[in-house]
């Protein structure tokens, strides 16, 4: 199936590596020139000249004026924006008593304030694209919450009530948003965690595994894919039936 997506414009951020960079390639494997944005340079070019993206930015999300530099490099370099990719590194973890209230700050400014900056100032150019796309990046958590990590719980959940909001606000003007909720994908952030005991990291897992991040990176491109423009205010899960509610 032809997606559509050549020569479209898209900026994908957290993507150097992970779930980013596996929407990034997805989208510049069908054709999208990609701009590409996260904090480490070296890392960044690299993944750039992998995954034939066509330009990047080093930048902390989390930082007022950082998601809005992003969103000013891809425009500039692309000459427009069709499609908005808005993924972010984890808040730190913690249950309710063991979380200081200067860490609710850490993940309101990365979690959610990140993917409100970005679509803030990518709107003008998606409204103006005729077939504007956003997709974030946000978790199993926001129908399950998981423990021990209350901040992106609060936060995500967040995310999903403001893209659900802004996605009626957008539909008149062909723009769709909506969400990639993750359960286990197998990127450094679970390595890290697992270790080589994937064996761990798979159980309670229906599909027995844990996920490609490319399956989520084909998923992001359908999305964005012209065939999907009547897809909008949605929360897709990629967690290999791992979540065991309806919804
Ligand atoms: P990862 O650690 O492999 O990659 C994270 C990316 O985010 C990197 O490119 C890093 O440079 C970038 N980044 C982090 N903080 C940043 C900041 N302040 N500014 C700019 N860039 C920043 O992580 P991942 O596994 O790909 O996860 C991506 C997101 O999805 C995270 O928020 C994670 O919590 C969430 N998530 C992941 C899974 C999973 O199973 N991998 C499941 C659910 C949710």
């Amino acid at each position: 199936m032809d997606l559509g997506l050549r020569d479209t414009r898209a900026l994908v951020t957290a993507a150097s590596k992970g779930l980013g960079r596996a929407c990034a390639a997805a989208l510049a494997a069908e054709g999208a020139c990609v701009f590409i944005v996260s904090r480490d340079e070296a890392r960044l070019a690299r993944t750039e000249r992998e995954i034939g993206a066509t330009g990047h930015l080093a930048v902390d999300l989390a930082r007022p004026g950082g998601p809005e530099a992003a969103v000013e490099a891809a425009v500039r370099e692309l000459g427009g924006l069709d499609i908005l990719v808005c993924n972010a590194g984890g808040p730190p973890p913690g249950t309710f008593e063991s979380t200081p209230l200067d860490a609710w700050e850490i993940g309101y400014q990365l979690t959610l304030m990140s993917a409100v900056r970005l679509a803030r100032s990518a709107l003008p150019h998606l409204k103006r694209s005729g077939r504007g796309r956003i997709v974030n990046i946000t978790s199993i958590s926001v129908r399950q919450p998981i423990p021990n990590i209350l901040l992106s719980n609060a936060f995500r959940a967040a995310v999903t009530a403001m893209a659900k909001t802004l996605s009626g606000e957008v539909a008149p003007y062909g723009v769709t948003v909506n969400n990639l909720a993750p359960g286990t994908m197998l990127t450094d952030r679970v390595r890290d965690l697992y270790g080589d005991d994937l064996e761990a990291a798979s159980r309670g897992i229906p599909a027995g595994r844990v996920g490609d991040p490319a399956e989520l990176g084909a998923t992001c491109a359908f999305l964005c894919s012209v065939q999907a423009g009547y897809i909008t205010g949605q929360t897709i899960g990629l967690d290999g039936g791992a979540l065991l509610g309806v919804h």
